[in-house]
């Protein structure tokens, strides 16, 4: 099998309700920048990266895929796709600009499509093909819901319609502009008001997307097990590992973070300085499920719990949460379910299995047409 042609795309799809904020950003479109694989023997995948819809860096992450992987690729067995990610990866010219960024965006891309050629070609879906089994029953915990732009009372009654609906944990978003000037806040009101309405048994993560400083994660984080959080999400600069560790050691709540990590060897770091507690490799930033199942291994390796992000709103990644052995819970957000043959679907909190061959990516033609940005 040859890989004979790389079609790119964007899409911008709109997210629930139109608008919703967290402390790092306001989101009215999720952006899909990804290609098409076509092989000689007619069989395509799909692959792509998340974005937040701006189209001057999508076009950028479209033209690194068309330009600069598309002439490393025409004639490979995209079957090969461990050692192609390495090709690919190890380009002296890419390597030079990238190892995170754009190049590393467009890299998930790509890695993502051969595996879904991959596993298309095996007739099987890609968790069957990375060792999983379909006995395996992944906790749904609920994303959806939790946004920093809502009031109290539409936090309090999104959160009893999720209990209702079976989801047995929900995330909230913390981390207010007042929080972060050190002004008079709701922060922590907004937790005890969600935990009050879910009761003792549903799981309660927080998630500050790395907007405080140590200090103000020490302050809020050691308040947090009053409302048994289960995890404090990103509390701090996605890249500072000391200020991580030293927040570690001085609060009782695990702290999760991942999704916004580039590399195997940036996990590592963490990893190894104890600052982390749940291991959340984003396969659509860091590089493709190549290098995402290296960092669910290496979790795995310290005795850590993987918890995959959702990037790319659970496609891909609902099949490294049912292959990997490490990986218990994952996170709902439906924002574009519409746009798959084969969506992630949950029932009674509980991930269902995809049941076609292939990497769970493949887009709706009509879906393609409809959110194409040109
Ligand atoms: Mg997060």
């Amino acid at each position: 099998m040859k890989i004979t042609r790389l079609e790119p795309f964007i899409l911008h799809v709109p997210v629930t309700g139109n608008a919703i904020a967290d402390s790092a950003q306001q989101v009215t479109h999720w952006g899909l920048v990804g290609t098409l694989v076509e092989t000689d023997e007619g069989v395509t995948g799909c692959g792509y990266t998340g974005t937040l819809g701006f189209l001057p860096t999508d076009r950028l992450i479209r033209d690194c895929i068309a330009d600069s992987f598309g002439p490393l690729l025409i004639g490979e067995d995209p079957r090969g796709v461990r050692r192609l990610w390495q090709k690919l990866a190890d380009h002296p010219g890419i390597r030079w600009v990238g190892r995170a960024g754009i190049t590393q965006m467009a890299l998930s891309a790509v890695d993502v499509a051969l595996w879904d050629i991959k596993a298309k070609a095996a007739g099987m879906p890609l968790w069957q093909l990375l060792g999983g089994t379909d006995s395996t029953r992944i906790e749904a915990y609920n994303t959806d819901g939790g946004w920093l732009n809502w009031s109290i009372d539409q936090l309090v009654a999104d959160a009893r319609i999720s209990v209702e609906r079976g989801f047995r944990g929900i995330k909230l978003k913390i981390g207010s502009a007042e929080s972060r000037n050190q002004g008079p806040n709701d922060d922590l009101e907004r937790i005890a008001a969600v935990r009050e309405a879910i009761g003792p048994r549903v799981k309660l993560m927080v998630d500050a997307n790395a907007r405080w400083d140590l200090p103000t994660a020490v302050r809020f984080g050691r308040r947090f097990a009053e409302w048994d959080i289960f995890w404090f999400e990103e509390p701090l600069h996605c890249d500072d590992v000391s200020g991580h560790a030293a927040l570690a050691s001085a609060i009782e709540t695990p702290i999760a973070l991942g999704e916004q990590l580039y590399s195997v060897e940036a996990f590592t770091q963490f990893i190894t300085a104890g600052a982390v507690h749940f291991i959340q490799p984003d396969a659509t930033r860091l590089g493709g499920m190549t290098p995402a199942w290296q960092v669910a291994e290496l979790a795995s390796a310290h005795r850590l719990p993987v918890v995959a992000h959702a990037a790319d709103m659970m496609q891909i990644h609902q099949h490294l949460a049912i292959a990997h052995p490490g990986n218990r819970m994952f996170e709902y957000i439906p924002w574009l379910r519409d746009c798959f043959e084969e969506p992630a679907t949950v029932e009674a909190g509980i991930f269902q299995i995809p049941r076609s061959p292939g990497a769970g990516t493949t887009l709706k033609p009509s879906a393609s047409k409809r959110f194409a940005v040109t």
